[in-house]
């Protein structure tokens, strides 16, 4: 496999994808990363990923448009050369009981945390399909494979993301591409800051490690599934979760 070069992070402005970000570009990685409407957030990343001393690029693009995919896709490989590394993390919650959630509620988190994926993997494939080699994480959650109450849009798009690495994983490995996912558990991030205090604690008492994840120990994964040191690990879910999967008995 070739020297690793050019990361693509969906969602990076923010959150897990932001720290995922900047652990690849303090390895040397030029760094893309795409966000949908904080332009603020995307402007302070992109001057903390420079820092680093790579190339980087914000790019404004929407997972779940095949059209801006594509072109998320293009302008990397016209700007950087190459894509070596592409970790689908953009994500979205709606939750909501079944009874009360709504059908847009439904679709948006499916278009978005599943379709967005399948736009990416679809336009990457074609670049690393030609150069023969190519990893590809997709960050899912131990949601996808418990379950969990009011998350049924969310459950079901994390669920089906296994699938589709399994998938992609089998299909595009004889060229040298690996297909992982990361599931991690609950890390401190803006989408895990709105929880209720209470319902935080429910949550802690449930994990075996006895606390909520950071997001440098999904990002150290990242950067490990990233290396050459991974190249015989294809088609894997890993939970980043302090036990919490595993059930409490
Ligand atoms: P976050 O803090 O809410 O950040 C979400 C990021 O995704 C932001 O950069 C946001 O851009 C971007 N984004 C949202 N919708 C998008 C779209 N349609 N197209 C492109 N970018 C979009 O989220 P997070 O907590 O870091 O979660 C990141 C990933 O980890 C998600 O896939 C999530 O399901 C997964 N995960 C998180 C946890 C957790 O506890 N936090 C646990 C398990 C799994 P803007 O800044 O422009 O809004």
């Amino acid at each position: 496999m070739s020297t690793l070069k050019t990361a693509v992070i969906t969602g990076g402005s923010r959150g897990i994808g932001k720290e995922i970000a900047l652990r690849l570009a303090e390895k040397g990685n030029n760094i893309v990363f795409s966000y949908i409407s904080n332009e603020e957030a995307a402007k302070k990343t992109l001057e903390e990923i420079e820092s680093k001393g790579v190339k980087a690029l914000a790019f404004k693009a929407d997972v779940s448009s095949y059209e801006e995919c594509q072109k998320l896709m293009e302008t990397t490989v016209n700007q950087m050369g190459s894509i070596d590394i592409l970790v689908n993390n953009a994500g979205i919650i709606k939750d909501n009981l079944i009874m009360r959630m709504k059908e847009e509620e439904f679709d948006d988190v499916i278009r978005v945390n599943l379709k967005g994926v399948f736009n990416c993997i679809k336009h990457v494939s074609k670049i690393m399909l030609k150069q023969r080699s190519g990893r590809i994480i997709n960050i899912s959650s131990i949601i996808g494979l418990i379950g969990n109450i009011g998350q049924i849009n969310y459950a079901a798009a994390k669920a089906g993301l296994h699938g589709m690495t399994k998938s992609a994983a089998k299909e595009l490995a004889s060229r040298g591409i690996t297909v992982n996912a990361i599931a991690p558990g609950f890390i401190e991030s803006d989408m895990t800051s709105t929880l209720a205090d209470k319902y935080k604690e429910a949550i802690i008492k449930a994990i075996p490690l006895g606390r909520i994840g950071k997001a440098k120990e999904v990002s150290e994964l990242v950067c490990f599934l990233a290396s050459e040191e991974a190249s015989y690990i294809t088609g894997q879910i890993i939970c980043v979760d302090g036990g919490m999967a595993m059930g409490s008995i």
